[in-house]
């Protein structure tokens, strides 16, 4: 998708358009190297997105299996001193390789990985959500201030061209003034995942893919949400919801008025979507939160609307990589920064409370 100059204007005013400026990226052509840790499914995505950036290389790895690491070193031409455990991971402060980690754990270690690469003086890139709770967040924050390194959250949303659009026509005013936002995300979760185990996971869909409506609702707006009210819910009794919520449903209000409702569940397929009312038009967005075949449809003040993202997967991870990395070389505060994650894990919070869930 391409954005025009006058679009550009905009979304820089509304600071979401640091993405589209690869050229401020250049500087002395040197490249972030990224230490990643975990080597999981969301790492393979970013690994490849951060090969396609001309800012970022993978330059080193932390992973349980030594094996796996060693077939994905030679695949991204990590040197064999630059692979490392969990247990000596520390030893990465030593490496000048590396400038930064990319946190791919399980949401548990978030924190703990976060607040041990600032203390080896390297930048973080967190995967969402940020930790388990505020507490944690706050200390992952603090420890990043103190040793004075970037850190950003990995909300891919908010440097995904069509998401970027719905934000400008809404903020702008082309929808009018919005009434009600409706969104969702879920899918059918396989038995023994970690994401089923509340220690490592700190909560069930909520945590995983309803963060991404919460967010959405957010960012959609630029509205911080004041109330609240959730339902939660166990269909299936087979094992998989001992510790974590099967079914969410929670409702908002913003200051402005507007109310959003939306729902997430481990135990149907549910495309991620929002559907945004506002008093002159409607924008949908389908397969909003997916990794690519992002799309946006609707009508606002007589224009009608119907825009794909066309670009494959890992743009989005491209995207993010570049702009972290163009935060790092520039010495930027990034668009999504811990003060992000934090926010919505203060909202999680809320949400569980109303549905009568600890956290
Ligand atoms: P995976 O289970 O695929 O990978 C997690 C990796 O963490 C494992 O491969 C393993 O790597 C390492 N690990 C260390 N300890 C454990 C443990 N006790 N149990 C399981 N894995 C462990 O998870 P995902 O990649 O799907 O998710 C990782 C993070 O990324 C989560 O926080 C999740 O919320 C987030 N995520 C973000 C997405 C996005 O679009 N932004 C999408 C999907 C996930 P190794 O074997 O190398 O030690």
């Amino acid at each position: 998708m391409n954005v025009t100059r006058r679009e550009f204007g905009r979304l820089t005013a509304l600071g979401v358009a640091a993405q589209f400026a690869p050229a401020l990226n250049a500087q002395s052509g040197k490249k972030i190297g990224y230490a990643v840790i975990g080597l999981g499914r969301i790492a393979d995505h970013f690994m490849r997105g951060a090969l396609l950036t001309g800012n970022s290389a993978i330059t080193g790895l932390v992973s349980g299996h030594r094996d796996k690491a060693d077939k994905i070193a030679a695949q991204y031409n990590v040197p064999q001193g630059s692979i490392y455990s969990y247990e000596n991971f520390d030893e990465i402060a030593k490496n000048p390789a590396i400038d930064a980690v990319y946190v791919a754990l399980p949401n548990s270690m978030h924190a703990e990985y976060t607040i041990r690469a600032a203390k080896a003086g390297k930048h973080v890139l967190c995967e969402k959500p940020m930790a388990l709770n505020v507490a944690e967040c706050e200390s992952m924050i603090a420890a990043c201030k103190v040793a004075n390194v970037k850190l950003m959250i990995a909300y891919r949303c908010h440097y995904e061209p069509i998401q970027l659009k719905a934000i400008d026509l809404i903020r702008t005013g082309k929808l009018g003034k919005v009434q009600v936002i409706e969104s969702a995300y879920g899918f059918n979760e396989d038995a023994g995942e970690w994401r089923l185990d509340k220690k490592l996971a700190g909560g069930g869909p909520l945590y995983d893919v309803g963060i991404y409506c919460l967010n959405a609702c957010r960012y959609l707006t630029g509205e911080e949400p004041t109330d609240f009210s959730a339902y939660a819910s166990v269909v299936d009794h087979d094992g998989r919801f001992d510790t974590v919520e099967e079914n969410l449903v929670w409702t908002m209000k913003f200051p402005s008025g507007a109310v959003a409702s939306c729902s997430t569940t481990y135990g149907a397929p549910m495309d991620g979507y929002f559907r945004v009312h506002g008093s002159k038009g409607l924008l949908e967005c389908t397969s909003a939160f997916g990794y690519e075949n992002v799309r946006l449809r609707g009508f606002y003040s007589g224009t009608r609307i119907d825009e794909s993202e066309t670009t494959p997967d890992p743009y989005q991870f491209q995207a993010e990589a570049d702009h972290f990395s163009n935060c790092i070389l520039m010495n930027k505060e990034p668009q999504s920064p811990g003060e992000e994650g934090l926010r919505d894990l203060t909202y999680i919070t809320r949400i569980y409370r109303s549905a009568g869930i600890p956290i």
